[in-house]
């Protein structure tokens, strides 16, 4: 049945459609860390609506949360209501002491990738300047300027040129150091070149209304940030006076084991774009929350129809009742450590570069033995044989070859032992 329906689509749906091709079934039902296909088979889902399902699929107390508020009101442009309110204070309240009173939120829509062209508009009224400042190997969004903003040259070619004034900088990547150096010998030189460039006002980039960056790479293949690459690119931009966006769209939270990764390296970001794990259950909802001396814009500027999804605010409000009653940051952190410790051992296969990750964001970075070049192929054999095994995992990285997991927040050590065991088998027989 899966596959009646996935040819009906093939002819009527775009050539774009992705996930069908890699994971081909089609989806019944869930519950949970699990997905049943029309076939009836059941599978344990670590791609998770791509990260957005943080309490896992259909949590009873959110979808009691959202159904009340469905047949209470579901749209609200920008007017103010109880459920807004509730997820605003909600929001506001998980944010570390020292920004809680300074920032505000601006609520974009829906999605994640519409939040970071926010982000970056805003900066750019702020500061009356045009250009900004990505990393390579950043993911930003699929529309015209966050794509721009995206440093995976492969996923944005065929668009030509973009949008003007973006910059790219080498990322923190230690395992394919963008300045080949020896992993763990410099001193943040990837820093460097941005701070050289930026201080060099013969030929360098010009000083941007924004930089952006990801603290942990996820579609660039999940990896996370130097400590010391992030705090040196905080304190260079706050020098030279230019807003930092953190794209947290993937991060946000409490995917890497804290409400937002940035509070991980103890810097303050300027503006924050959060989306995907706010209504904790993949209701679309995306906001910024930036500095109050950012509040530039004029009533109208930056406006949408979507910006005020009411069953995303309920399911989000209750959503963060829920982490927190049930420490389910905790939980992140140590299911974290419980898969750092299942999959680390898979460094032992030839094949395997690199197991990296934090919280419940992992990748399993493949590549050939013989020129250490992506094993892309190999990264496609082990998702169809991780699906054959009854797991959904995703691919990333620069030429596909991370073997990604985004697990529920609140997945039990059960399922992640399940899930680990059969990443180490799909790899171990597909690598033969
Ligand atoms: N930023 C990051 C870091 C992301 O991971 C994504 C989505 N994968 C986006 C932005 C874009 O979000 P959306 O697909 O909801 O537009």
């Amino acid at each position: 049945r899966s596959a009646e329906l996935l040819a009906r689509q093939a002819v009527r749906e775009s050539n774009a459609r992705t996930y069908p091709r890699r994971l081909p079934i089609a989806i019944a039902e869930a519950s949970g860390s699990f997905l049943r296909d029309l076939d009836g088979n059941v599978f344990i889902d670590f791609l998770t609506g791509a990260g957005v399902l943080t309490l896992g699929h259909n949590h009873p107390e959110l979808v009691r949360a959202a159904t009340a508020q469905l047949t209470r009101l579901t749209h609200g442009l920008d007017f103010p209501t109880p459920a807004k309110d509730a997820f605003t204070e909600a929001q506001l309240a998980m944010l570390p002491a020292g920004l809680r009173d300074r920032m505000k939120i601006h609520f974009c829509g829906p999605t994640g990738g519409d939040a970071v062209d926010a982000a970056v508009k805003l900066c750019k009224t702020a500061t009356g300047r045009g250009d900004v400042v990505a990393f390579q190997g950043g993911f930003h969004g699929s529309g015209h300027a966050a794509m721009a903003l995206t440093g995976l040259v492969r996923q944005k070619q065929p668009v030509a040129n973009g949008v003007p004034g973006v910059h790219f900088s080498p990322y923190s990547y230690c395992a394919r150091c963008p300045l080949d150096l020896l992993p763990g010998t410099c001193d943040t030189n990837c820093a460097g070149q941005l701070e050289r460039s930026l201080r060099d006002g013969n030929g360098g980039v010009p000083l941007p209304a924004a930089v952006i960056l990801e603290l942990v790479q996820g579609e660039g293949g999940v990896i996370p940030a130097r400590r010391s690459f992030a705090r040196r690119i905080r304190a260079l931009t706050r020098e030279l006076d230019i807003p930092l966006i953190v794209d947290e769209v993937q991060t946000g939270c409490g995917r890497t084991g804290t409400w937002f990764a940035f509070e991980r390296y103890d810097i303050e970001p300027d503006v924050i774009v959060a989306s995907k794990g706010l209504s904790g259950m993949g209701l679309p909802v995306a906001i910024i929350m930036y500095d109050r001396r950012l509040d530039v814009w004029a009533p109208g500027a930056h406006i949408g129809t979507f910006r005020g999804n009411q069953l995303a605010f309920a399911a989000g409000a209750e959503a963060v009742r829920v982490i927190r009653r049930d420490d389910v940051l905790g939980n992140v952190r140590r299911r974290g450590e419980q898969i750092a410790e299942l999959l680390t051992p898979l460094t032992a296969n030839p094949w395997v570069k690199e197991v990296r990750g934090v919280g419940l964001m992992w990748g399993v970075e493949l590549a050939d033995p013989r020129d250490g070049g992506p094993a892309t192929e190999l990264a496609h054999r082990v998702q169809g044989a991780a699906l054959r095994r009854g797991l959904i995992v995703e691919l990333g990285g620069r030429a596909d070859c991370v073997v990604r997991i985004l697990p529920p927040l609140n997945v039990t050590a059960e399922v992640v032992a399940a899930a680990c065991a059969i990443i180490a088998e799909a790899v171990n027989a597909c690598s033969l």
